[in-house]
């Protein structure tokens, strides 16, 4: 079975086509627009070049289209993108501008054009959907939480990879299991070895997630994706009263609080350099001391995050580091571990310098009690599988 994973931006199109074979999936071809201003005739183009390179007969050929949808009001999990996912993506319009319009649109576009191909939504809160109600409420007004304001959680398909992943190279195959069926049959009962890991998705958007055997317990991020660690331009956390107090202290207006909390914030609010940790790195070598405090202020919110999952579930077996910051960074792979010795981490040097551009690795020593893994992220494969467990249950 063929499946399409359409990535969708506010003014882009990605999209990959996967063959499962017997649900292992393989890529058969990838390409993406920019600069876009209608998804139909991105569609046109998508389907006029995998039909001419041989991958398609026609679009009818593709088993189902996956969207990475973010945030649905009152519905998560991999469903049919049906009417029901168009409400919910409407719904939170306002909390995910940048990503729930553009779903809702593409997702039409693909009904339209392709009306007998079956379209599945994976929203990035699935993996948080067996979080604890102590874990997601925030202490507001009974009013406000009926609106739904609440912990979500995101960077579900990658923290989600990484639960299945890690579970793999550490021999848990009985948790490999039920990860994968995880979206399928929900948790169901485990009694095997434990298998705690504090995953740490480290990117242009960041995130920390606690998992216990295979399952969410708890997130860095909050009702929306501003929140947790520092992001690339995005505020992370931040004391609720700090708004009102700007807007009254600088005369900002709401609507441009929030822009500069999205727009002006995280990594670049703090360094004044770039969004992007390369560049704030080198100005910080450079003796940039704005630069050097962001990098500081992300490692420290990672041992924030990452030491609170580890109280919570009484311990860790791992450490996980993933996307373009986790993937490549060994110096902060290094700092967010340094002096857990006492915890029995203990970071092999070698190893960790290795584990660079795509390359997946074992960081820590052999003898080290909590294994450090650096896994790359292939969120689309995630997507593609669960679309298939969804298509053939
Ligand atoms: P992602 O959102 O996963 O694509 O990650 C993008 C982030 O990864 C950007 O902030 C990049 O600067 C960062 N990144 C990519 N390569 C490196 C590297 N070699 N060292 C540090 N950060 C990197």
């Amino acid at each position: 079975m063929k499946i399409l994973i359409a990535n969708l931006g506010s003014t882009s199109f990605k999209y990959r086509l996967f063959d499962m074979g017997e649900g292992v999936a393989a890529q058969l071809a990838s390409g993406g627009f920019e600069r876009v201003t209608d998804y139909t005739s991105c569609i046109e183009s998508m389907l006029e070049s995998l039909v001419g390179e041989g991958h398609l007969e026609s679009g009818e050929d593709i088993g189902a289209v996956g969207f990475k949808t973010v945030l649905g009001k009152d519905l998560s999990g991999c469903v049919d993108a049906d009417e029901r996912v168009m409400q919910a993506l409407e719904g939170f319009k306002e909390v995910a501008p940048a990503h729930n319009p553009a779903y809702a649109e593409g997702i039409r576009c693909f009904a339209e054009k392709l009306p007998s191909v079956r379209r599945i939504a994976l929203f990035e809160t699935a993996f948080y959907q067996w979080m604890e109600p102590a874990a997601y409420n925030y202490a507001i007004p009974q009013s406000w939480r009926a609106l739904g304001i609440r912990r979500y959680g995101f960077h579900g398909a990658s923290h989600k990879f990484v639960a299945e992943r890690s579970a793999e190279i550490l021999g848990h195959t009985a948790i490999v299991d039920r990860v994968r069926r995880l979206y399928v049959d929900g948790p169901g009962d485990y009694s095997g070895a434990p298998l705690r890991v504090l995953s740490c998705h480290l990117g242009g958007s960041s995130s920390v997630t606690g998992i216990r055997n295979g399952v969410a317990i708890g997130t860095s991020m909050g009702f929306s994706p501003q929140s947790g660690l520092p992001q690339n331009n995005r505020v992370g956390d931040l004391d609720s009263m700090a708004i009102p107090y700007v807007c009254k202290m600088l005369g900002l207006s709401l609507d441009e609080a929030e822009r500069q909390l999205n727009k002006e914030s995280g990594l670049l609010g703090l360094s004044g350099v770039s969004n992007d940790a390369r560049d704030i790195q080198a100005a910080a070598e450079a003796g940039n001391a704005a630069a050097a405090l962001a990098t500081d202020v992300l490692i420290d919110s990672i041992r924030h995050w990452a030491g609170s999952f580890f109280f919570k579930m009484g311990g860790a077996e791992a450490i996980t580091f993933t996307a373009g910051i986790g993937e490549n960074d060994a110096e902060l792979r290094a700092a967010v571990c340094a002096g857990l010795e006492g915890l029995g981490v203990q970071i092999d040097p070698s190893a960790n310098a290795q584990a660079i551009r795509g390359a997946e690795g074992i960081i820590s020593t052999a003898d080290s009690k909590i294994k450090v893994i650096v896994i790359p992220a292939n969120e689309e494969l995630v997507i593609a599988r669960e679309v298939f467990r969804r298509v053939n249950n």
